[in-house]
């Protein structure tokens, strides 16, 4: 047993932060009940023991049309390619309408780098969506991602752009696009998206717009553990920096299906690990999420490894399109968890963290 982790155990419930050092011993040297049992403790600081909360929710993609180019996605298509779609506002109605008829109370919208959409096209159509739906289902209107990119399509500042979005109704833009936040990882796989400073400037525009915020990650590509510490490491010095703002926190696993990346699956012990990690490092984000999307019965097994909360999603074509599945049998999922000893319940969509204008 390595010297530093009984040490390292004293912090965590003590409710002490972790250092990057902490956190690489812990990956390297816990066995996989110790890491279960001390982010359980740090769980234990914002939930209840032996519950869950679950959301029905779908990602709805309103295009596929993408510039970004992203060797690890297989959902764009190029402007000009065949079978390139842009959902029209009634297409998206009726989408909409068929996520609520199977009891879905959250929609994500996520789509391509669509050239030729401004913030006034998103702007409109959040609008309409709001005066339409009123309260019925919220809507997650956006990723940063996307919001980075319509926001210099249009030639505005951070600044403006979420204000236009604030009027329009947003209520959401999630950190969605986030995959590994290093310049690094950005360069080698998606050059033409983002740098990691302008994923941020961009993220803190919004929050001080006030539009609510979450945070995400991906593993599973090309990375070491050393440069997800390091998204993990800015990210929680971003929400220390924004007072605790980002309501949530979801990682999930690459998809390799059909992409020009390729390569393998996370396995689920992997993703069970770095669940705890982040559980344990990210000592100021409340909500840390299982990803049923990508993990389907297994993420339940998260719920051990520090998450405590999960999505039941009707639809994402992106994770869909590379190999993930999706089953409408909630009852499946809702009996694994309890398997792995947690009651789930029903929750609305997150409240916005306190703080906000
Ligand atoms: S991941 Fe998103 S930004 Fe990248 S190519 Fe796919 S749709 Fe475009």
């Amino acid at each position: 047993m390595h010297a530093d982790l009984d040490r390292i155990a004293a912090r965590v419930h003590a409710g002490e932060r972790l250092s990057r050092t902490d956190a690489t011993t812990l990956w390297h040297h816990a066995s996989d009940d110790d890491l279960a049992d001390l982010a359980s403790v740090s769980r234990g600081r914002f939930h209840p023991p032996g519950k869950a909360t679950w959301v029905v929710m779908a990602i709805l993609n309103y295009t596929n049309v993408c510039v970004a180019r992203c060797d690890y996605c297989a959902f764009y298509k190029f402007p000009g390619e065949s079978g390139t779609y842009l959902l029209s506002f009634e297409e998206i109605c009726r989408r909409v309408d068929g996520v609520i008829a199977l009891g879905g109370q959250l929609i994500g919208f996520n789509g391509g780098f669509h050239p030729d959409l401004s913030v006034d096209d998103y702007c409109n159509l959040f609008r309409r969506l709001h005066e339409h739906y009123g309260e019925r289902v919220a809507f997650y209107e956006m990723t940063i991602a996307e919001f980075m990119f319509v926001t210099k399509r249009s030639h505005m500042s951070y600044a403006e752009s979420a204000q236009r979005f604030k009027e329009a109704g947003t209520r959401w833009i999630t950190g969605g696009g986030a995959e590994i936040l290093t310049d690094a990882f950005r360069l080698r796989h998606s050059p033409g998206k983002y740098r990691v400073e302008d994923y941020y400037d961009a993220q803190r525009a919004v929050l001080d717009a006030g539009i609510g915020s979450t945070a995400t990650m991906v593993i599973g590509f090309d990375e070491d553990f050393e440069e997800r510490m390091e998204h993990l490491e800015r990210l929680r010095s971003f929400q220390d920096e924004v007072r605790g703002r980002l309501a949530s926190f979801l990682c999930w696993t690459y998809k390799p299906g059909n992409t020009e990346l390729g390569g393998g699956e996370v396995p689920t012990r992997e993703y069970l690990r770095h669940l705890a990690i982040c559980r344990l490092f990210l000592d100021n984000i409340v909500n840390i999420r299982a990803s049923v999307l990508t993990r389907n019965e297994d993420a339940m097994l998260g719920l051990r490894f520090g998450a405590n909360d999960f999505d039941l999603p009707t639809e994402d074509e992106v994770t869909q399109k590379a190999g993930a599945t999706v089953s409408l049998d909630f009852d499946r999922i809702l009996a694994a968890a309890r398997r792995a000893g947690f009651e789930p319940v029903q929750r609305q969509p997150f409240a916005r963290p306190a703080g906000y204008p």
